[in-house]
This record gives C-alpha cells, sequence and structure tokens, in this order.
C-alpha cells in the first residue's frame, strides 16, 4: 500500500490514498470471497460494480447533505457501544446475558433499542494483504438491529461494514450483506444539515 494520504471532501479525517494498481487488487479480493476467508463464503462483498464509482457516489451522498462519514460513524458506534454497555450492566447485576437475551435487545437510550444475533464468523478486510494474517484484520460479522423507538422503524449494521466505513469510506457494494447505505443512515439518524 502506498502510504500517502488525501483528505476526503466532507473533510473530516484523512483516510490512505490508495495506488491504482492496489485497487484493483483490492477489488477482485471483494470479488472472490474465498480471498477473505471461510465465513466471507456468506455472501460478495462487492457485487457487479466499480469500488471507486462506489466510494464517490457514496461520498457524494454525504457531502450533498452536509454531513460526514465521522457522524455517521458516531452514531453506528453509539449504537453498538450502548448495547455491549446494558448487557454488561445486566452481567454485574449477576443476570447471564446469553444470544436469547441479546437478540431480545436493549434499550439504549430515549430513542433507540438495539438487539444481536449471534456472530456468524470472521472476516479478512479486502483492504489488508493476503499475507497479513494479524488478528487485527479480521472483523467479526455481528449484525446490529437498531430499533427507532418513536416509529419502529429498524436500521441493520455489522462489525465488518462499521470497520469498511470507518477505516476505508467503503459503505459495500449496493445488495451486499456489508452495506450500510449513507442515504439510510443519514435519514435513520437524522443526520441530514
Ligand atoms: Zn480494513
Amino acid at each position: 500500500m502506498t502510504g500517502r494520504t488525501w483528505i476526503p471532501i466532507n473533510g473530516e479525517r484523512q483516510v490512505q490514498l490508495y495506488s491504482t494498481e492496489d485497487l484493483v487488487l483490492i477489488e477482485r479480493r471483494m470479488r472472490d470471497p474465498t480471498e477473505l476467508g471461510p465465513s466471507s463464503l456468506v455472501s460478495p462483498v462487492l457485487e457487479s460494480e466499480s469500488l471507486v464509482t462506489r466510494v464517490v457516489e457514496d461520498l457524494t451522498t454525504i457531502a450533498r447533505d452536509r454531513t460526514s462519514v465521522g457522524n455517521i460513524v458516531k452514531e453506528l458506534e453509539n449504537c453498538r457501544d450502548g448495547f455491549y454497555e446494558i448487557m454488561r450492566l445486566r452481567e454485574n447485576d449477576g443476570v447471564q446475558q446469553g444470544f436469547d437475551e441479546q437478540m431480545q435487545g436493549y434499550r439504549i437510550c430515549s430513542e433507540f433499542s438495539v438487539a444481536s444475533p449471534p456472530v456468524l464468523g470472521k472476516v479478512k478486510c479486502p483492504f489488508t494483504s493476503p499475507t497479513d494474517s494479524s488478528p487485527d484484520t479480521y472483523h467479526g460479522i455481528k449484525f446490529y438491529d437498531v430499533t427507532r423507538v418513536k416509529d419502529n422503524t429498524t436500521f441493520k449494521f455489522s462489525d465488518f461494514g462499521l470497520h469498511l466505513v470507518k477505516q476505508h469510506h467503503f459503505f459495500g457494494g449496493i445488495g451486499s450483506y456489508v452495506r450500510i447505505d449513507p442515504q439510510e443512515a443519514i435519514d435513520f439518524f437524522g443526520l441530514e444539515r
């Protein structure tokens, strides 16, 4: 990977600038689930579209609504962290929190409740080298179902999807299981300015 960085159009975070050769390799890995580890056979990361086009279109959506990748990440992290926080509190009270309790979900604040089914496995980040097998290049396919209490609408995301958005500004291919659609996230969390 090249070490150059650029500031994305919404201006809040620096991200790595990949060379064309890197992007070709990354995209190939995304299209070949066997490159990403056994769990990724659940579904391809990217379907029939270009990685660069997808990233540019999604960042344009975010810029149009005058919000940022960081704002979306913050909302998702709040939901995930809130889920584990409540889970810990209940366990501290001596109530073991198994899959049933996690799938039932927790009210994390006045606005949202978050439920989470069991982890489906781990997948290797396609932005990392196939020869790098360190644990931090793998991410859980653990989903969080966020429900907005006032109108009972839900928004779903995974740890892996959150990682791709936060670290690589990639929201997932349209129709793929990792996708965190930026427009849906903006509408759901009310981030439009
Ligand atoms: Zn990564």
